[in-house]
């Protein structure tokens, strides 16, 4: 099932990831962009929406696409720089794409969530990818809700974490009901990944964000603590964190709301992709109530609050320890 929706999505995200690798590559200094310009993370996130809405607008005409950008900014006058830029990182894909493909492109976005529809976050993670960390070109689709097809592309992800010499660029994939799949990107060597079991003490670990402002690092912590895991966190940028976990890195991905926003409701296209991965792997995904994730009513999830992310046997207890501390 769903073979051609996979195919083209695993060809979509390996041109987005391939142009935010470029992208990075020329940025001038990485340590200094943070603070000082994000026009690189401008540059990327349009340029890989761009490719992504075009491939999937030329393979499925019908179909609604969900996603963060639309190109009203970009064509202010004063962004006539950056739009040229994108389009010279485009132009290396297709030759003769013009801005105005290009804008046409992004703006094949609606946000409209029922029936069927793919949603896309270009670059999840933006912060990792200014910081040179970790980052993620996500794209799935959805049915009535139900994700149906999940692929995670992570360029800047160990293909073994354990080995200080591996290579990077991983890419995840699943299929409801097929399994959860990664392969080095560009490779087609796809092996099945599974999730791991407390049993195993050097796994025994959880993920939670680097960035404080979006989840308690706190709380976390005493939850973790709670169920018996007591290594140091593992934090990654992005849902690099889903994919590690599904291929057994750790055990545990807790997002309980920042103090600072306790409110925040999650966007779907930074949770699809991954949520179908770990749940093809064998996990669970929940918030921080047990409910399931909504992904058919609104692009803010606002029926959920936090993100519980499990290996399956691990999880009925932590969602007991937060409903000890919950408010
Ligand atoms: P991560 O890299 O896991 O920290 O997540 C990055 C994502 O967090 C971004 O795509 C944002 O959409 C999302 N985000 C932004 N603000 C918040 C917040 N206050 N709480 C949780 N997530 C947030
Ligand atoms: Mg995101």
């Amino acid at each position: 099932m769903y073979q051609k929706e996979l195919q083209t999505a695993i060809n979509a995200v390996t041109k987005a990831a391939d142009l935010c690798v470029r992208v990075r590559a020329n940025m001038v200094n990485p340590d200094a962009l943070e603070k000082q310009d994000r026009s690189p993370v401008t540059i990327a996130d349009f340029g890989a929406q761009a490719i992504i809405c075009e491939i999937l607008r030329r393979e499925f005409p019908g179909d609604a696409i969900v996603g963060e950008e639309d190109s009203a900014d970009l064509q202010q006058p004063g962004n006539a720089a950056t739009l040229i830029q994108i389009g010279n990182y485009i132009q290396q894909i297709y030759p003769d794409a013009t801005e105005d493909d290009i804008c046409d492109w992004i703006d094949a976005g609606a946000d409209n969530v029922a029936g069927r529809y793919w949603t896309v976050d270009p670059i999840d993670g933006t912060k990792g990818f200014l910081r040179n960390d970790q980052y993620a070109v996500a794209l799935a689709l959805v049915e009535d809700g139900d994700v149906k097809v999940g692929v995670l592309g992570c360029p800047a992800l160990a293909l073994n974490l354990d080995d200080p010499n591996s290579a990077t660029g991983v890419i995840f994939t699943a299929v409801r009901g097929e399994g959860a799949k990664m392969a080095a990107l560009h490779s087609d060597d796809f092996s099945p990944v599974r999730v791991v079991g407390e049993d195993n003490p050097d796994k025994l670990r959880f993920l939670e964000s680097v960035e404080a402002a979006h989840a308690n690092h706190a709380l976390n912590h005493a939850i973790a603590r709670a169920v018996g895991i007591t290594k140091p966190s593992l934090r990654l940028d992005s849902q690099v964190k889903y994919g590690a976990l599904a291929r057994g890195d750790a055990v545990l991905y807790l997002r309980l709301p920042s103090e600072r926003t306790p409110n925040y409701a999650e966007n779907i296209w930074d949770h699809a992709a991954g949520a179908l991965i770990v749940e093809e792997a064998g996990g669970k995904v929940t918030d921080m109530y047990g409910k399931p994730l909504d992904f058919s009513t609104d692009y803010k999830m606002r029926n959920n609050r936090g993100v519980i992310v499990s290996n399956g046997s691990l999880h009925q207890a932590v969602l007991n320890e937060i409903a000890k501390v919950a408010v």
